[in-house]
C-alpha cells in the first residue's frame, strides 16, 4: 500500500491537482459548509455529556452540501484531493458514528459501475454517510437501480445524482459484441448488456480502439442520464431545484473524474 502511494504520487500529479484546484475559486470551495471531524466530534461529546437523546444526537450530523451546486463542488473537490494524492480518507470517531444511527443524509447519489477499480466513496474522497452508492455493471438505469435512486432523492433528499462511467468498462465493451458472440452469456448478463446496447449501437465507425471505448462509455453515460431524467421522482426534484443530474467519466489511469454537466455535454 505504502509503495503504491509513493510510486503513484508524482510531480505530474501535483501539477494536475494544482491546476484543478486553481480552476475552482477558493471562495467557492469555502462555501461548502462542511464541519471538520474535530468540530462535530466536540459538539457530539458535549451533547452526550448533557444527556441528549439519540434523536437529538442524530440531528447534529448535517449533510456536507445543502444545494445541488454545493454537492457538485464537494464531489469535485474530493476527487481532486484523491487524484492529487491528498485524500483525507475521512474516518469518524465513535461519537460521530453514533450520530448516524437513526438517519442518513447523503448529499449525493452516485450510480456507478460495479468494477472493482472504481470504488465511489474512495474516488470522491467521501466518508460514512456522504454518498448513497448504487453500483451495477455498466451503470445502467433499470427498475432496481431506478428504485434505489428514487429512494435517495425522495426520502434522503440527496442533492445531486451522478451517473458515472469509467475508462475500460468491460460491460460497455461487451455490449458492442455481436449477438452471436454473446450467445453463451448467462441470462442476466445479457439483460444488463441489453440496457447498454442502444447507447453504443451508433458508434461502430470509430477506428481507434481507445477513442472508440471512451466514446462508447460517454454515450452510455449520456443515455443513462437521459433515462434517469425521465424518472418522475427525479423530474419532480429537478423542477423544484432540489436536484441536479450530471454525468461523469472516471479515468482509471489518472484517478480523475470528468463531469458532463451542460445540455451540450449531455446531448444524445
Ligand atoms: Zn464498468
Amino acid at each position: 500500500m505504502i509503495k503504491r502511494v509513493i510510486t503513484g504520487f508524482t510531480v505530474a500529479n501535483l501539477f494536475i491537482a494544482a491546476a484543478v484546484l486553481a480552476e475552482e475559486p477558493i471562495a467557492k470551495q469555502k462555501a461548502v459548509p462542511q464541519a471538520t471531524p474535530g468540530e462535530l466530534d466536540l459538539k457530539l461529546r458535549e451533547a452526550l455529556v448533557k444527556g441528549a437523546s439519540m434523536e437529538e444526537i442524530a440531528k447534529l450530523k448535517e449533510p456536507a452540501a445543502k444545494t445541488p451546486q454545493e454537492a457538485i463542488i464537494a464531489l469535485k473537490s474530493g476527487n481532486s484531493r484523491f487524484f492529487g494524492g491528498m485524500a483525507r480518507r475521512p474516518e469518524m470517531s465513535a461519537n460521530e458514528r453514533r450520530a448516524q444511527i437513526l438517519q442518513q443524509t447523503p448529499f449525493a447519489v452516485v450510480l456507478g459501475c460495479s468494477d472493482s477499480r472504481v470504488p465511489i466513496e474512495i474516488v470522491y474522497d467521501q466518508g460514512l454517510g456522504d454518498i448513497f452508492a448504487v453500483r451495477v455493471a455498466g451503470s445502467v438505469v433499470e427498475p432496481a437501480t431506478a428504485g434505489s435512486v428514487e429512494y435517495a432523492v425522495k426520502h434522503l433528499k440527496s442533492k445531486v445524482l451522478v451517473v458515472m462511467g469509467h475508462e475500460g468498462c468491460g460491460a460497455v465493451k461487451a455490449a458492442m459484441l455481436t449477438p452471436e458472440e454473446l450467445k453463451g452469456e448467462p441470462e442476466h448478463v445479457q439483460y444488463l448488456l441489453n440496457q447498454i446496447t442502444p447507447a453504443v449501437a451508433q458508434i461502430a465507425k470509430i477506428r481507434d480502439p481507445k477513442a472508440k471505448m471512451r466514446e462508447a462509455v460517454m454515450a452510455n453515460v449520456r443515455r443513462q442520464v437521459a433515462l434517469a431524467k425521465e424518472n418522475p421522482v427525479v423530474k419532480a426534484a429537478i423542477a423544484k431545484n432540489e436536484l441536479a443530474v450530471v454525468g461523469a467519466y472516471y479515468e482509471i489511469s489518472s484517478g480523475q473524474v470528468d463531469f458532463l454537466e451542460t445540455d451540450e455535454e449531455l446531448r444524445l
